[in-house]
């Protein structure tokens, strides 16, 4: 395998680069979500401006048709430069590309260009208080009601609901059709009476994530997506685009954390000595390297597979897994090497006297439950990449 970029792919990356280099906004603003929100909006618009968000969408709906090798560089340069991320992140790397795969052309026509602007978040409503992993048995009900449906029902951990316009919502339209096919996918308009967001408050103190109810909400038929019943199909295609396109962003990200980690080991006095001439944190550290690489040659097998098939297949459940793995491991060990002081303080700032170790230790506790679970990713691995019996 050649994994040397042609001269047409490093003119991409040198044009990525210095237009981050000229634009990038700063650190984000430490204030509490509200005004991070706005920061990442104001940047999603500049990034739209200039044609970098949903750059792997087609041309004609507004993206750049990049190759998946041009959004593997824009992500990684990204990642390398540590660009906050945009603020209709749900949006852009799941409900444009739903659209595109399942929606008409109408629908393409009316929800494609304010994702792209961040005029208008987007959140997922697909897990219930008692449907997570085995999402098919989600219990919210859909009802027909002339030309609209009628939604009842709740949803959980989900992600911006607070800030979102449109919600991509899988509910129950048949309930006595086998699970998996009674399903509807649906946009609903948040702004409602009948839908109320509550955040949650996470380990980190942020309320990231919300409860969702909702009381007889209202949909028109025109926001099914990909037609009444194949709610699961079009689901799939949104669970697929979520971990595709994170692992070449998690690659560079792990890269600077273990520069990090490395910088944290040099200048930490353990054993009359610093971490980093340690040979047991030496070791540890090591081996984070080991498994950053494998991962990185790994994300390069599932690219070569989306390049030949056309579509993300299981493969991207694999970065998935590794990069939850790998993420919790460097943090689980700055503070190993921090030692007493990692018990201090739990900022969210970058400089480590802020507790940026402590802040990514306790969001890092979400990677291996946020898209899937490590357990459900090893399942699908197990049966989808390697062809293993299923156990049911
Ligand atoms: C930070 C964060 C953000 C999130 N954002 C969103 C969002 O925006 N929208 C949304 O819809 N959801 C979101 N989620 C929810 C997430 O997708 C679910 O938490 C996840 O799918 C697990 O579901 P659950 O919490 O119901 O756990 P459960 O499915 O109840 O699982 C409980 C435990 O059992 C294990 N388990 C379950 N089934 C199996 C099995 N078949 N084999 C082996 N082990 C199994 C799981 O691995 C887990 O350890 C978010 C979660 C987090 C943490």
């Amino acid at each position: 395998m050649d994994l040397s970029l042609s001269p047409s792919e490093r003119e991409f990356r040198e044009e990525v680069r210095a237009w981050l280099e000229e634009n990038h906004p700063g650190a984000e603003p430490e204030s509490g979500l509200e005004e991070v929100m706005s920061f990442r909006t104001e940047w999603q618009r500049k990034m739209h401006e200039a044609g970098w968000a949903g750059i792997s969408w087609p041309k004609e709906y507004g993206g750049r048709g990049a190759t998946l090798i041009e959004q593997a560089i824009f992500a990684q340069e990204m990642a390398r430069a540590e660009a906050p991320s945009p603020a209709n992140v749900l949006g852009l790397a799941m409900g444009g590309p739903v659209v595109i795969a399942h929606g008409t052309e109408e629908q393409k026509q009316r929800y494609l260009e304010p994702i792209l602007s961040g005029e208008e978040i987007w959140c997922q409503g697909f897990s219930e208080p008692e449907s997570g992993s085995d999402l098919a048995s989600l219990k919210t009900r859909a009802v027909k009601d002339g030309g609209e449906w009628v939604v009842t029902g709740q949803k959980v951990w989900t992600t911006f609901a607070q800030f979102a316009k449109w919600c991509m919502l899988v509910a129950r339209t048949d309930p006595d059709a086998p699970k998996h096919k009674g399903l509807t996918y649906f946009l609903m308009d948040m702004e409602q009476p009948g839908v109320e967001a509550k955040p949650l408050v996470q380990i980190t103190g942020e309320g990231e994530f919300n409860e969702v109810f909702m009381e007889e909400a209202r949909i028109p038929e025109e926001n099914v997506i990909g037609g009444v019943g194949n709610g699961w199909t079009v689901a799939i295609t949104t669970l697929m685009n979520e971990r595709a396109g994170l692992a070449f962003g998690a690659i560079a990200q792990i890269a600077n954390s273990l520069k990090r980690l490395t910088e944290l080991a040099a200048e930490t006095r353990v054993n009359g000595g610093v971490a980093a001439e340690d040979p047991l944190y030496r070791q540890r550290i090591a081996q984070l390297h080991i498994e950053a690489e494998t991962m990185r040659l790994n994300a390069y097998r599932g690219l070569t597979k989306t390049m030949q098939s056309g579509i993300p297949g299981p493969e991207g459940s694999l970065g998935k897994w590794q990069w939850a793995d790998i993420n919790q491991a460097i943090t689980e060990l700055a503070l190993d090497i921090e030692g007493a002081r990692a018990a201090l303080d739990r900022g969210a700032g970058e400089a480590v006297e802020d507790g940026a170790w402590q802040y990514r230790f306790l969001r890092s506790r979400a990677n291996s439950i946020e898209g899937g679970t490590t357990d459900i990713l090893k399942n699908i691995i197990a049966e989808r990449v390697l062809g293993l019996p299923r156990l049911r």
